[in-house]
């Protein structure tokens, strides 16, 4: 077993990382940066389309803002300069997103999510109400 602790544990550090709370907050950054990779392959090979689900760019946000302070901390203009503007697309996509989720109407029968404009539910076929905009009252 002395392969595995010289593996993980060389020099007596965790994977031989000299360890402070701000490597802490950096590796965070980079697990959830890179775990969207996962996130989005999954989505992809489920569909059998190239699909970008949502949680790809909540991850994009979280990830790398968790990235860009530990920049910060460091001080390096390389690395700040990296994560500094990452922000704009993904919380323009996430602003998309929002709005397309709105524009659609669930089915008050079935509940399946109707695309914009349809009149009728494609899974059931009963009328669907207009989508409600944000601001208007339930009651209307
Ligand atoms: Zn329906």
């Amino acid at each position: 077993m002395d392969w595995l602790t010289n593996l993980f544990w060389p020099g007596g550090k965790f994977l031989g990382i000299e360890w402070h709370p701000w490597k802490v907050v950096g590796w965070t950054g980079n697990l959830i940066f890179f775990s969207r990779f996962f996130v989005q392959w999954w989505a992809t090979e489920r569909r059998g389309r190239v699909v970008v689900p949502v949680t790809f760019w909540w991850l994009s946000l979280l990830g790398s803002g968790l990235l860009l302070s530990y920049a910060l901390f460091r001080r390096d203009s390389v690395f700040i300069f990296a994560y500094a503007f990452t922000w704009i697309p993904y919380i323009r996509n996430l602003v998309i997103h929002r709005r397309h989720a709105q524009a659609h109407t669930d089915c008050s029968q079935c509940g399946t999510t109707c695309p914009p404009q349809a009149r009728f539910c494609h899974a059931c076929g009963s009328p669907l109400k207009p989508p409600t905009r944000p601001g208007a009252t339930a009651a209307g």
